[in-house]
């Protein structure tokens, strides 16, 4: 397993592989998914490298919060007026597949409900 420091998307963050990025500030970052599985599939995420969403602190509060107001602005920023999906894969069983936390915005399209 990648250290936390050596996950693709820290490697986005340093610049160090190519991104769509729409959206940067000092503690949150947002790309176009590279794989996307709707008209608009952006990934937020913070620039402190979390895991994953269940190995946060109450210490993260702050970014946490931060990531919220990020996504509700990026998806304005992108024009999903229609509204959209916000999503975070947590562990195994929801298939996360890259442990540096990150938020699915997914619109663009009607969306089903529950997902799979
Ligand atoms: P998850 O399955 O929730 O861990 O989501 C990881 C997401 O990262 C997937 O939707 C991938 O398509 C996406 N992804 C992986 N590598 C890249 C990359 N280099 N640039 C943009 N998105 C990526």
């Amino acid at each position: 397993m990648p250290s936390e420091n050596d996950t693709i998307f820290a490697k986005i963050i340093r610049r160090e592989i190519p991104a769509d990025i729409v959206y940067e500030d000092d503690l949150a970052l947002a790309f176009k998914d590279v794989n996307p599985q709707a008209p608009v599939h952006i990934l937020v995420i913070p620039k402190q490298p979390i895991p994953q969403l269940s190995a946060a602190v109450p210490e993260d509060h702050r970014v946490l919060g931060h990531l919220l107001l990020t996504v509700k602005r990026v998806a304005e920023q992108v024009g999903l007026t229609q509204g959209y999906r916000v999503v975070i894969n947590n562990g195994q069983d929801a298939g996360q597949s890259v442990d540096h936390l990150h938020l699915h915005i997914l619109g663009g399209r009607s969306l089903q409900w529950p997902p799979g």
